[in-house]
């Protein structure tokens, strides 16, 4: 079969490899149907991701038809369309018994420390492989289950409620897709980019308010809103630097802000800036057993798959789709891969 393989920083190949054997009775043969491209997939092959093992099949974000399932992998069967949840937790440690597997210590993400979903075939445990109806959620976007899972992790962490003002920092594709489900928990949304298409995305997707922060000063415009309280809810997606102390700036007293970024470097914070308001300060990862909701939100048609996906490439063009990401953020949204 063949498979998208990051060799070592910056080099990206396909490269022909055995079909997985599934040795594990609880686990089955995934035939991948489609996967989407995230930032972090770029993170692996430019080097910026410190957990990343070379060489590697990556891709986290995938779905597909079971081929084959072990005896013990009672929820799946041959046929049935999946999305794979690619958090590999232990169940054993401190973590998986206070039920936040997605921070297990033992903690392995296929796509990273595994081999992941840019590939014809994949094993995946059949508990992680989550049945969809494909009269609702067409296979081709069936992959979009992963990333929406994102945005109910990060509404189910804040605690987004209806009628709570959020603000989302950031409307690429995880922005996007955390505005989604705060919209279908009622939330009031802003959405703030530098990017003007992105903003249009947002508007697409549901926000109340979008405020270009290259020709608009946040901060004002988040007074504006709010009658100079502040955001109850901030949610950083675009994960800079600068946008951590800003976001909590831009949170109002007693508000929530939650930190979705993996950078390894310090960003300057003042105590001051937690205290004096009370904040709660929020970090997220991955998402812990998010899968059913997120499915139930695309097959309700709450959320917008199709809006979310702008491009798609046959998975042997890799090498392009990563080249429009970096070169035109943008056009894209969501780049799906297609397989055979
Ligand atoms: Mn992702």
């Amino acid at each position: 079969m063949k498979a998208i393989q990051v060799e070592k920083v910056g080099k990206l190949e396909i490269v022909d490899i055995p079909v997985p054997a599934v040795t594990d009775p609880r686990d089955v043969l995934v035939k991948v149907t489609s996967a989407s491209v995230c930032a972090s997939d770029l993170g692996i092959f430019r080097g910026s991701n410190s957990l990343a093992r070379y060489p590697a099949v990556i891709g986290h974000e995938y779905a597909g038809v079971v081929e084959s399932a072990g005896g013990l992998a009672a929820a799946v069967k041959p046929g049935d369309l999946v999305a794979v949840d690619p958090v590999r937790s232990c169940g054993r440690c401190f973590s998986c018994l206070a039920g936040r597997q997605n921070v297990c210590l033992n903690l392995r993400v296929s796509g990273v420390h595994l081999p992941g979903g840019f590939s014809e075939y994949v094993v995946a445990p059949g508990d992680r492989c989550h049945r969809l109806d494909p009269g609702k959620i067409p296979p081709d976007l069936a992959c979009l289950v992963e990333p929406y899972s994102i945005g109910v992790q990060v509404n189910r962490r804040a605690g987004v409620e209806k009628g709570d003002r959020v603000l989302v920092i950031g409307s690429g594709p995880a922005g996007l897709c955390v505005l989604a489900d705060a919209k279908a928990r009622g939330a009031v949304v802003v959405s703030a980019d530098l990017i003007e298409s992105r903003l249009r995305a947002a508007e697409e997707f549901g926000a109340d308010r979008t405020v270009n922060a290259a020709r608009e000063d946040l901060a004002v415009a988040v007074a504006d809103f709010t009658g100079g309280a502040g955001m109850p809810v901030v949610i950083d997606s675009a994960c800079t630097l600068e946008s951590f102390p800003q976001s909590l700036e831009l949170a109002s007293p007693a508000g929530r802000v939650v930190v979705m970024g993996n950078l390894d470097q310090p960003s300057p914070v003042a105590q001051v800036s937690i205290t004096k308001k009370e904040l709660t300060v929020i970090g997220t990862r991955l998402n812990n057993r998010r899968f059913p909701e997120a499915i139930d939100g695309m097959e309700r048609g709450v959320y917008s798959p199709g809006k979310l996906r702008t491009h798609s490439f046959h998975f042997t063009k890799i090498a392009e789709a990563f080249d429009l990401i970096m070169n035109h953020p943008e056009l894209v949204r969501k780049v799906v891969l297609t397989f055979d």
